[in-house]
């Protein structure tokens, strides 16, 4: 049994930007993918669940799907029509900002998978057949644990204020056993801290360069559980940029301050923290090199 989360964006300006650099094509392509990829994973196995969640600036119902407790049975109806209503009327929207808060609904998403696989573990009719089934050496089956693992369709780096609740959220979903793969079609190549992600919980991150390859790189690198993946080549994360990013100008900052009372970065010291507001009194901070001397030598 595997229960698996695919949180969309759906921010009209990325959906849109997307459109103007790949065709007009582009918006049925990624609904087509998202809606085949859904449809893949419901039909490995009838104890299947899945959930899909949209992330928007103006997103205020998250969960717009959930085989466990939605009676329609077809999701590509479902799923394509709630990302076609939250696109439309985000697109009336005034607020031209790029980038969508992540940070709520992967919260919600951990949340429900956890209770749902509570709930399984209760009483579980697994009807799944592959290599889990001759590997019972391991695990009897009364005590087989429900697979968990989200799934992120993102179209613009996040990088922001987000980055400490982010962070708590993937080593809690480490800890979990959640696996969280990444697909980022922005074109920031690391999908700002969302490469983390994959690198702490043990998924996968993958750039889509086009929109045509979204519905390949899902079905061949995130259709399967973690478990199933070690048969395969793992796809190596060469380079993850573990930079924080600053909670006052939200860049990239490779060194900097750490509040000790919020754990938020600062790129420079400030008497009282932006974040939480705490004040500190550092008494025996470097002085600067004074500019008199060095202009007359
Ligand atoms: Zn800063
Ligand atoms: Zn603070």
């Amino acid at each position: 049994m595997s229960t698996l989360s695919l949180l969309v964006e759906a921010s009209s300006c990325s959906w849109g930007k997307l459109a103007c650099q790949h065709g007009d094509r582009t918006i049925g392509i990624i609904l087509r993918a998202i809606v085949s990829f859904c449809n893949a994973h419901l039909g490995q196995s009838a104890s299947n669940q899945l959930l899909v969640f949209a992330f928007g600036r103006n997103v205020e119902k998250k969960l717009i799907y959930s085989s466990a407790r939605s009676e329609d049975r077809n999701v590509s109806s479902v799923v394509v029509d709630h990302l076609r209503d939250l696109l439309q009327s985000d697109s009336g929207n005034s607020d031209a900002t790029m980038g969508a808060p992540i940070g709520p609904a992967l919260a919600h998403a951990f949340c429900h998978m956890k209770k749902d696989s509570q709930l399984a573990t209760a009483d579980i009719c697994d009807d799944s057949l592959g290599p889990a089934a001759s590997n019972t050496d391991k695990s009897d089956s009364s005590t087989e644990k429900v697979s968990t693992r989200a799934v992120v369709i993102s179209m613009t780096p996040i990088i922001g204020s987000e980055h400490g609740s982010l962070m708590n959220l993937f080593f809690s979903a480490a800890k979990q056993s959640i696996c969280v793969d990444v697909v980022s079609m922005s074109d920031d190549l690391t999908g700002g801290i969302l490469q983390q992600a994959a690198d702490i919980t043990g998924g996968s991150f993958v750039h889509a360069e086009k929109p045509q390859a979204l519905l390949k790189i899902l079905m061949t690198n995130m259709l399967t559980d973690a478990s199933y993946r070690k048969t395969f080549s793992k796809l190596s994360h060469c380079s993850v940029d573990y930079r924080a990013s600053c909670a006052c100008h939200h860049t990239l900052v490779s060194s900097g301050w750490v509040c000790s009372i919020c754990l938020s970065v600062l790129c420079q010291y400030t008497p009282i923290c932006k974040v939480c507001k705490a004040a500190f009194t550092i008494t025996n901070l470097p002085k600067k090199p004074s500019r008199k001397r060095t202009l007359r030598s």
